[in-house]
C-alpha cells in the first residue's frame, strides 16, 4: 500500500517509520508545515529531515514555501483551539496531495507524538478520510516517543525546543528567565560568562525535544 506520510520534523519520524515498512507501507514523506515559525527555526527542521534522509533514504516530498501568512489566514489564533485548525490545515493538504498522486492511504508524524493532542488528531483524519475516500492509516506510536529522540540523538538530528507556531514558542518559554553565572578554572579564576534557560515554573510544553 501507498502510504503518505506528513512529517512536521524528524523526531517523531525515526522509531515508526520502520514499523510501518514492516507492515509492508511503501511510504513517502510530505513536508508540509506552514505552521512552523519563524522563518529560521521553518528551515532548521526542514534541514533536519534533508539530514535524516541521508541516513534513510525515504523519498520527501517538500512544500519549501515559509506559510506565516497562510497559517494566519487559517488559523483562529485568538480562539482557544488553534491547534485543531492547525491540524486540519496540514491534514487537509495531506489528504489532497494523496489523492491527486495515486497515494492509497495516508497519516502524520503528529499522531506519533506525546505532545500533541492525539485524540482530536484521529477524528480530524478520520473525518477527512471519509470525506476524500482516502483511507487514514491510524498508528499509536506514542510509546515509541523516547525510541525515536534516542535515535534522533544518535543522528544528531536538529531538536526542536517547541510546537511551531509563534504562540507555542511564547507557551513554552514564557516562564523561563535566562541566569547568568561564572565558570570557574582549577585556580579560581573567571574563565567564561555562561547563560542558561532557567524554568520559573511549569509551562505548557509541546514538542519540547530538548527536555
Ligand atoms: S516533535 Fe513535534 S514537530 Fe517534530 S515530528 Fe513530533 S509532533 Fe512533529
Ligand atoms: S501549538 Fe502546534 S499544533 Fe497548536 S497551533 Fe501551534 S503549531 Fe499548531
Amino acid at each position: 500500500m501507498k502510504l503518505l506520510l506528513h512529517i512536521c520534523c524528524a523526531c517523531c519520524l525515526c522509531a515508526p517509520l520502520d514499523e510501518l515498512r514492516k507492515e509492508g507501507f511503501r511510504v513517502t514523506g510530505l513536508f508540509y508545515n506552514p505552521n512552523i515559525h519563524p522563518l529560521l527555526e521553518f528551515r532548521r527542521r526542514l534541514k533536519a529531515l534533508r539530514v535524516f534522509q541521508e541516513s534513510d533514504p525515504i523519498p520527501v516530498i517538500y512544500h519549501e514555501d515559509y506559510g506565516l501568512r497562510e497559517y494566519l489566514r487559517g488559523v483562529n489564533y485568538e480562539g482557544d483551539d488553534r491547534c485543531a485548525d492547525c491540524y486540519a490545515m496540514r491534514l487537509k493538504f495531506a489528504v489532497s496531495y494523496a489523492r491527486q498522486n495515486g497515494f492509497d492511504s495516508f497519516t502524520s508524524t503528529m499522531l506519533f507524538s506525546v505532545y500533541q493532542n492525539h485524540e482530536q488528531l484521529k477524528i480530524i483524519s478520520e473525518n477527512l478520510s471519509q470525506e476524500h475516500g482516502i483511507h487514514f492509516v491510524y498508528r499509536d506510536y506514542r510509546s515509541l516517543s523516547e525510541c525515536s529522540q534516542d535515535i534522533a540523538r544518535k543522528k544528531m538530528l536538529y531538536r526542536q525546543g517547541y510546537c511551531g507556531c509563534v504562540f507555542s514558542e511564547y507557551e513554552r518559554y514564557k516562564d523561563t528567565t535566562r541566569e547568568m553565572y561564572k565558570g570557574n578554572n582549577s585556580h579560581g579564576k573567571v574563565t567564561e560568562t555562561v547563560t542558561k534557560q532557567v524554568p520559573i515554573k511549569n509551562g505548557l510544553q509541546r514538542c519540547d525535544c530538548l527536555g
